[in-house]
């Protein structure tokens, strides 16, 4: 199902054995507030993550051009108001070195660290359905015994590698964009091409292309994209935002993607053809998402209203290249906009205006074979290159947890039952899975409808409430029933049977990923209508789950 590959742990050599009250898988964004908010509940808490460092995302993603593509003052932390006033984003959406360093200084100036395990990777987590407790196993060679066990593994974080075949006979070097090595990449004189054209690979194209000889864009299907209006903050700017705190916070919560913006400009069929145009217009300038989630809330499930927001969208891209040929290969036709995640760019469209840059159709003659000298088609033609670039996605919501043994009560492997069909209760929790905590996972808008930080803080929040329920009431363990499980996943499919986004291929429906099951990952009725579920769930005491 996916391209890791399990170990077999049970004869690992075992050093130490420590126990704690809570294991976190994961120092990102997640990771690091459920790592303060179980430590602020007085538990004993130990967050493992493979980097050398905090970040998750953030970490790993440092490829040329990574930039965040929510505005700053919404991918942040709501939970500290002394924490917001004392850092100053530099502009509306930051490179990855500034975000990366946002991480640090979160985890600095609450003391994260000193509970954090780096350079490890967890490998198995087995429940003893005896003491009650997950038995974690890591690469480290130490067992860690404790009550919970919350995944904040992230939802894009286990790349798709090993697509190709012949990519070890390559004799020029390969990078996948979440693998990026600390140091700069000399591309000066080099002829380099980049296989995958989503968020990552705009970015990648855009901010390479005048550094290399020659740059080979590797196309399977042509982006919608927005070109990205970035400011730089003044002083004033960031003064007028840290005073918009709680209004901001409360704004991203309320709303279905989770920004500040919504649907706020009403029906598109009540709207007369000159105040949509308008509408579209001024999103289009803002140069943000919001023309996607912040526009008709009937772009996501009318194919009408989907068919004419497309039409304006792709004449916009048009306008930008002009060029009949180039519009043909780069304005997208064959999907519906904002079906797949729309990404904002930086001059990339005309990036295929320069010389030294070309497009190569692998819809019709896809990707054969990687050779010693460059990349192979279906046509025959050896596309020669020194530096090859994968930005190929990753094996969304499912992959980090699923290359690590997860077994539950009878031995269930979460692996094998998510190898079945995309299970969860809430997105939160797993049935057979007592005490496993999860965040960004299938069936919750944080799996990939979400501006990241405003559902991860909203999950951690939920659990960090969920447990200290149970550590009040002196309980063993949590876990939803089959029942309770089933009524999660029927009412996901019925907010997701009127989505465009389920009956598109993208990794929102893990269509990306070969013999992944079929299933929009994210909870597609909103943000806002899921935490009101989530709160329910806890203000009636869990009553619907199976507590010991
Ligand atoms: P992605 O959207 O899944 O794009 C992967 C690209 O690789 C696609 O063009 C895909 O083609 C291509 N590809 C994959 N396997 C292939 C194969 N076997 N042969 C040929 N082409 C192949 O991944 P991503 O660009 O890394 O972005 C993933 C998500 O990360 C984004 O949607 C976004 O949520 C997030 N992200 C955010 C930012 C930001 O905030 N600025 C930046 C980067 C990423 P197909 O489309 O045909 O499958």
């Amino acid at each position: 199902m996916n391209n890791a590959t399990a170990r077999d742990t049970s004869a690992l050599p075992i050093h130490t054995v420590h126990t704690y009250d809570a294991v976190i898988i994961g120092a990102g964004i997640g990771g690091l507030y459920q790592l303060y908010k179980l430590r602020e509940a007085g538990l004993k808490v130990l967050a493992i993550d493979a980097g050398t460092g905090v970040g998750g995302t953030w970490y790993w993603n440092r490829y040329p051009g990574a930039r965040v593509d929510s505005p700053s003052h919404v991918y942040q932390y709501w939970f500290s108001e002394a924490l917001n006033n004392a850092w100053d984003w530099s502009e509306r959406f930051p490179a990855q070195p500034e975000t990366e360093r946002y991480l640090n200084f979160v985890a600095d100036r609450f003391d994260l660290r000193k509970d954090i395990q780096f350079s490890t990777r967890v490998l198995s987590c087995t429940f003893d359905e005896d003491k009650a407790r997950w038995q974690v196993v890591t690469d480290q060679g130490s067992l860690i015994d404790a009550k919970y066990l919350i995944s904040c593994a992230g939802t894009l974080s286990t790349p798709l590698k090993n697509l190709f075949e012949g990519e070890q006979d390559f004799q020029g070097q390969v990078y996948h964009t979440a693998r990026w090595p600390k140091q700069p990449v000399d591309f000066n004189g080099k002829r380099v091409g980049v296989v995958g054209t989503g968020a990552t690979g705009i970015q990648v194209v855009q901010t390479i292309a005048p550094q290399v000889a020659s740059l080979t864009v590797f196309q399977r299907t042509a982006p919608y994209t927005i070109p990205m209006r970035n400011q730089r903050y003044t002083d004033q700017d960031r003064a007028k935002l840290k005073t918009r705190f709680h209004e901001i916070k409360a704004l991203t919560r309320n709303s279905f993607v989770g920004f500040d913006f919504d649907f706020n400009h009403g029906s598109y069929h009540d709207a007369t053809p000159q105040d949509r145009r308008e509408v579209l217009e001024m999103l289009w300038d803002d140069g943000s998402l919001a023309l996607w989630a912040g526009s008709y809330g009937e772009i996501f499930n009318d194919e009408a209203v989907n068919k004419e927001v497309s039409a304006f969208v792709r004449q916009k891209m048009s306008e930008r290249i002009k060029d009949p040929a180039l519009i043909k290969q780069l304005v997208p036709t064959d999907y519906g906009f904002g079906t797949r995640r729309v990404p904002l760019d930086t001059g990339y469209l005309e990036t295929f205006l320069r010389p030294n840059v070309q497009i190569v159709d692998i819809k019709a003659a896809p990707i054969e074979r990687i050779v010693t000298n460059g990349v192979q088609t279906a046509d025959g033609k050896v596309h020669e290159l020194d530096v090859l670039i994968l930005a190929t996605g990753f094996d969304a919501s499912t992959g980090a947890l699923t290359q690590i043994d997860i077994r539950g009560r009878d031995g269930q492997l979460l692996r094998e039952e998510w190898s079945q069909d995309l299970r969860t209760t809430l997105g939160l929790m797993v049935h057979k899975f007592p005490n496993l905590f999860l965040t960004a996972a299938p069936l919750s808008p944080g799996a990939a409808l979400c501006n990241a930080p405003t559902c991860l803080q909203h999950q951690v929040e939920w659990i960090t409430d969920c447990i200290q329920f149970l550590q009040a009431g002196e309980r063993q363990s949590i876990e939803p029933t089959l029942t309770q499980q089933d009524q999660w996943v029927a009412h996901h499919d019925e907010m997701a049977a009127s989505s465009l986004l389920a009956k598109t291929r993208s990794w929102y429906t893990g269509g990306n990923v070969a013999g992944k099951p079929k299933r929009l990952l994210a909870y597609a009725g909103g943000v806002n209508v899921y935490r009101e579920h989530c709160d329910a769930v806890a203000a009636q005491g869990y009553a619907d789950f199976r507590i010991n």
